[in-house]
């Protein structure tokens, strides 16, 4: 089978197809750093615009590539949510017209649920149930991923999401935005244990994730004027390593055993992090998957494949795109956790 995949949750325009064997046979995507980047964030309402503008003709061109016809897709599958809602309402309602257009099934993506299973593409071999790192620019989560739609959370934010202290950490120190592969490169010049800096939570019972404290301790570091700025982008990138290591390792205690430890997410991309993660997981006698960085980052051809994953379903015409949409909607809450 052959599904078309469309993802516009935030500000990555992107459309792909991918096969149930895995293969990417096409693939689009435009980001829109440059729109953003005066502003040194993501401004929603610019963001909406930029996916309307871009999205129709990415979609003609992958389809030209492959070679297709609408008809001939099994699927098409579009982000849904979590995200900016004008964004992913134009990606939903450009599937919802293509669907109709072509008389093929409407997949709604849990943009979420296509960075958990974009390891599986990735790599054929990896099997359910796995333990599951998931870091980007709006979530910080432990799951146990246990089947298709299956998701226990054993840990979430309670303030920021890794990413974004990555991106808070950038702007701090004027490296512009998007901040994490700006923050990892500065970092790979300076010292690890020049800065002094909190570890929040770490060694706490529970294995949930703060990174508000340890961004206010770069904001004074760089204030005192007493440390180079490769310093502070190196001490920052070990403490945040050292608080998802001691995390994850008290969250893979806490759950029932599985064979593999994995991460996604934009922040999957950084390689120091990668680097701990795949020792953490050594150490524990597990296998250790990270998808290639260009996976792990927003892009479509992860939700295309979530589309493979959940062929044979379908969705209605009329569904709702979501700006909250939870992978576990029966985890507990977490006091201070918008997620
Ligand atoms: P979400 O998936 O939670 O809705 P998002 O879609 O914005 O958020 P992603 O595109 O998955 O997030 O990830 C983007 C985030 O990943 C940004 O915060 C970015 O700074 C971070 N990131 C990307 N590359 C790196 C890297 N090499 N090191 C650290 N962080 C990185
Ligand atoms: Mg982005
Ligand atoms: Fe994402």
């Amino acid at each position: 089978g052959i599904v078309l995949g469309i993802e516009s949750s935030c500000d990555e325009t992107a459309a792909a197809l991918v096969t149930t064997d895995r293969r990417i046979v096409a693939q689009r995507i435009a980001s829109q750093d440059a729109e953003h980047a005066p502003f040194g964030g993501v401004v929603p309402e610019i963001a909406a615009r930029a996916h309307a503008d871009r999205l129709a003709p990415m979609v003609e061109a992958v389809m030209r590539e492959g070679g297709l016809e609408l008809h001939e897709l099994d699927a098409i599958a579009a982000t849904a949510g979590p995200g900016l809602i004008g964004g992913v309402m134009v990606g939903l309602v450009t599937a919802k017209a293509l669907a109709m257009a072509g008389e093929v099934p409407l997949i709604a993506v849990n943009h979420l649920e296509g960075h958990a299973l974009s390891p599986r593409l990735a790599d054929p071999s990896l099997a359910f149930p796995y333990a599951l790192l998931l870091v980007s620019g709006g979530h910080c989560q432990i799951l146990r991923v246990e089947g298709l739609g299956r998701y226990r959370r054993l840990a979430t934010t309670i303030d920021d999401a890794l990413g974004e202290a990555f991106d808070k950490t950038a702007k701090i120190l004027g490296l512009g935005f998007p901040g994490g592969p700006a923050v990892e490169r500065l970092a790979r010049e300076g010292d690890p244990r020049a800065v002094p800096l909190p570890r929040p939570l770490v060694g706490s019972g529970e294995p949930h994730f703060s990174f508000a404290g340890l961004k206010s301790a770069v904001l004074r570091a760089r204030e005192s004027g007493r440390y180079r700025d490769a310093d502070i982008a190196a001490s920052f990138q070990q403490a945040a390593l050292d608080c998802v290591v001691d995390r994850l390792a008290l969250a893979l205690d806490a759950m029932e055993p599985v064979p593999a430890l994995v991460v996604a997410g934009g922040v999957a991309a950084n390689r120091a992090i990668r680097g701990a993660l795949e020792e953490l997981a050594e150490g524990r006698g597990l296998r250790f998957v990270a998808p290639p960085p260009a996976l792990c980052t927003d892009n479509a051809a992860m939700i295309a494949w979530a589309g493979c994953e959940r062929i044979g379903q379908s969705d209605p015409l009329d569904i709702a795109a979501r700006p909250r949409w939870p992978l576990d909607p029966g985890a507990e809450p977490v006091r201070g956790a918008g997620y």
